[in-house]
């Protein structure tokens, strides 16, 4: 995600309809609506009910929204899967010295240590 889409907000509506803003200007609108105000609101040049607002959310939230709309699902690694296929995620292993993840070659000693740090370790 590049730095214009985190301050990227959108507006999504009943009807499906998303209205993406940068989150500075939809400050007024989130006053107005913490405020109750309830009628017709000006977006930019588009005037909207602001009844018909289901919430502003982050770039963050609508993609995971968009994603599982399309059927996919986020397993306990917090990776992204099709909607029929199955989890082979694996939990990360870290070197505990120089904390590379997932090296070639490891020994599991009060946790994990990659080969070439194992090797330092026991030079002497
Ligand atoms: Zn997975
Ligand atoms: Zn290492």
């Amino acid at each position: 995600m590049n730095e214009i889409s985190k301050s990227l907000k959108c507006v999504v509506l009943r009807n499906g309809i998303e209205i993406w803003r940068e989150e500075e200007r939809l400050n007024d609108l989130v006053q107005m609506l913490k405020g109750q105000k309830i009628g017709f609101i000006k977006i930019d040049n588009e005037i909207v009910n602001a009844a018909d607002i289901i919430g502003i959310f982050s770039a963050l939230t609508m993609e995971e929204l968009n994603r599982r709309k399309n059927g996919q699902w986020k397993c306990q690694y917090g990776n992204w899967h099709g909607k029929n296929e199955k989890c082979f995620c694996k939990p990360l292993k870290k070197c505990r010295v120089c904390g590379k993840i997932n090296p070639p070659s490891f020994i599991n000693y009060n946790g994990i240590v990659c080969s070439d740090c194992w090797e330092n370790e026991n030079k002497n």
